[in-house]
C-alpha cells in the first residue's frame, strides 16, 4: 500500500506509469508533429522545476513505478538534470523502478552519462530515417550527424537506447527495413508508430497515414517476425525478427486499439492531467498543487480524475474532415 493509495480506474486498470512532458517547446519541427512557426505557451503558465519534481513525487506515492519524461523535447527544459537527478531519489529508495525519457537525440551527446549516472537506464530515441536530407526534410531544423553521436554517445554510457519510428507512406516506408538492420546490427530495438490525428500541422496527414498492418506484411516478405509475450510498460506488441536477432515493436492506435490494457496518465508541463491521449478530458492539477504546501488536496485532484479516466480513444484519420482527432499537439501532453 502506498502513502496515497493506489490508483485504479473505474475499468480495474492500475495506473502505473506516468508520463511527463516537461516542455512543450522543441528544436525540431517534426512534420507530422508541429507546424514550422508553433506558438509556445507562455514560460510564466510551466512549473517550475520544483513544481514538476512534487507532482511527480505524488504520483509516484501513489504508485507510479515508471516515469517517462517526454515533450516537446525533454533535453531543451533549462536545467532539466537538476529534475531528473532529484527525481532519481525514488529509484534509489525502490519507489520507483524505471526513470526514462523520450528524445529527439540533439542534447543526448551532452547528457548521456549524467543521465546514466542518475539512474536513468534506456532511452527512447526518434529517429525516422538515416539518410541526412531526408532527416532535415522530417524534422525541418535537426541534423543526423548530431542525433547518431547522442546515440553513440548513449550507448557508450551504458544506456539502452530504442528506436522510434514514425511510419510515414512515402517517406520511410522502404527505408524501414534497413533502419531495423541498422537498429539491431547494434543492439537497439526498434519501434514503428502509426501517425496519430493530433494537433493542427501544415501538410495533410491522411496522405502520410500507413497502416501498420500493411508494413508488417511487407516486412513479411523478407523477416520471419514472430510474436513475442515482451513488455516494456508501454503499448507496442513485439516480434522478434528471426534473421537480425533484434526486437521490433508496433504501437498501432489506429489499426489495432490498445486501450484495454492501458495503465498510465499523462502531465503536461502546465500540470494539466490528461487520462487519456485521445480524449479531451483533462484535470488541472496546478490549481491544487499550488493552493496548499501539504499534499492532500493534489492527491484528491488525482483520484478524482482516476475515476473519469475514459475506456480508450476513438482516433480516426478521416479524409472527409481532415481534421484532427484531438487539436492539441503531442507535443502538449507528451508522446
Ligand atoms: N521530442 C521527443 C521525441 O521526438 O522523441 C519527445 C516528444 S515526441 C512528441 C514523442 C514521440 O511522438 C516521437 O517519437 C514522435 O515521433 C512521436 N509523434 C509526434 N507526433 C506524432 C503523431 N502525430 N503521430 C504519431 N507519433 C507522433
Ligand atoms: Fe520535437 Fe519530438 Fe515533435 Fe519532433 S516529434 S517536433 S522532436 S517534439
Amino acid at each position: 500500500m502506498t502513502a496515497f493509495g493506489d490508483m485504479v480506474d473505474p475499468f480495474g486498470r492500475r495506473i502505473d506509469y506516468l508520463r511527463v512532458s516537461v516542455t512543450d517547446r522543441c528544436d525540431f519541427r517534426c512534420v507530422y508533429c508541429m507546424a514550422e512557426d508553433m506558438t509556445f505557451l507562455p514560460k510564466r503558465d510551466l512549473l517550475s522545476l520544483e513544481e514538476l519534481d512534487r507532482l511527480c513525487t505524488v504520483f509516484v506515492e501513489k504508485g507510479v513505478k515508471k516515469l517517462r519524461l517526454t515533450g516537446g523535447e525533454p533535453l531543451v527544459r533549462k536545467n532539466i538534470m537538476q529534475l531528473i537527478k532529484s527525481l532519481s531519489r525514488h529509484l534509489k529508495t525502490g519507489a520507483l523502478e524505471e526513470l526514462t525519457l523520450t528524445t529527439n537525440g540533439s542534447q543526448l551527446e551532452r547528457f548521456a552519462h549524467e543521465l546514466a549516472e542518475f539512474g536513468v537506464k534506456r532511452v527512447n530515441v526518434s529517429v525516422d530515417t538515416l539518410d541526412p536530407q531526408k532527416f532535415h526534410e522530417v524534422t525541418r531544423w535537426g541534423h543526423l550527424d548530431r542525433v547518431l553521436r547522442g546515440i553513440d554517445a548513449a550507448l557508450d554510457a551504458g544506456l539502452a537506447v530504442k528506436l522510434n519510428a514514425v511510419a510515414l507512406r512515402g517517406f520511410n516506408e522502404r527505408e524501414l527495413p534497413e533502419m531495423m538492420r541498422w537498429a539491431h546490427g547494434r543492439g537497439m530495438d526498434m519501434t514503428v508508430i502509426e501517425t496519430m490525428p493530433l494537433g493542427e500541422i501544415d501538410g495533410d496527414r491522411t496522405s502520410q497515414y500507413l497502416p501498420l498492418s500493411e508494413l508488417r506484411s511487407q516486412l513479411e516478405n523478407q523477416f520471419t517476425l514472430e510474436d513475442i509475450p515482451f513488455k516494456t510498460g508501454g503499448p507496442a506488441r513485439y516480434v522478434q525478427v528471426k534473421e537480425t536477432g533484434g526486437r521490433l515493436g508496433f504501437i498501432t492506435p489506429l489499426t489495432h486499439n490498445f486501450c484495454e490494457s492501458c495503465n498510465r496518465v499523462r502531465i503536461t508541463c502546465t500540470g494539466t492531467l490528461f487520462m487519456c491521449l485521445g480524449q479531451e478530458d483533462a484535470a488541472d492539477l496546478r490549481a491544487p498543487l499550488r493552493a496548499s504546501e501539504g499534499n492532500t488536496l493534489l492527491s484528491q485532484a488525482i483520484d478524482e480524475a482516476i475515476l473519469r479516466k475514459p475506456k480508450g480513444h476513438d482516433f480516426v484519420i478521416d479524409r472527409t474532415t481532415r481534421q484532427p482527432a484531438v487539436s492539441r499537439h503531442m507535443s502538449v501532453t507528451g508522446g
